[in-house]
């Protein structure tokens, strides 16, 4: 999609640190880490949000859910813990209308989130 911060990401025409890849996915550390581990998880392809891509291509969901648990054992949070968030919407804060995964770690992350 034009105009598109993600998709200008995937497309390589927009530089980022990009930490692993799949088939369909793509992983970077987040440009304002809130966690000394925060990388995003994103499709190559253009989704508006992550409940649009589990209604068009489930499999997609779930590869994004393995891509994460791949890139959360190179960063060395799967056993010591970490968290995985989709903003969704307006209510949700989600600020960049491209799916994506958050992986957080490497501290202790309180619970409720603010
Ligand atoms: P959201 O608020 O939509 O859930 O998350 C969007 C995330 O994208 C934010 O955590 C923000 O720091 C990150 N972000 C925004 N612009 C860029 C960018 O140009 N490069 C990278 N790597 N991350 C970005
Ligand atoms: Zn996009």
């Amino acid at each position: 999609m034009s105009d598109c911060l993600f998709c200008a990401i995937s497309a390589g025409d927009i530089p980022a640190d990009i930490v692993a890849r799949s088939d369909q996915a793509l992983a970077f550390r987040d440009i304002d880490p809130k966690a000394p581990v925060h990388i995003l998880i994103i499709p190559t392809e253009h989704y508006d949000d992550v409940p649009a891509v589990a209604e068009a291509d489930p499999g997609l969901a779930g590869e994004l859910l393995a891509l994460a648990a791949l890139v959360a054992t190179q960063e060395g949070v799967a056993a010591s813990g970490h968290r995985l968030v989709a903003n969704t919407g307006v209510e949700g804060g989600q600020s960049v209308g491209h799916a994506h995964i958050h992986l957080l770690g490497g501290r202790g992350l309180g619970w409720p989130p603010g």
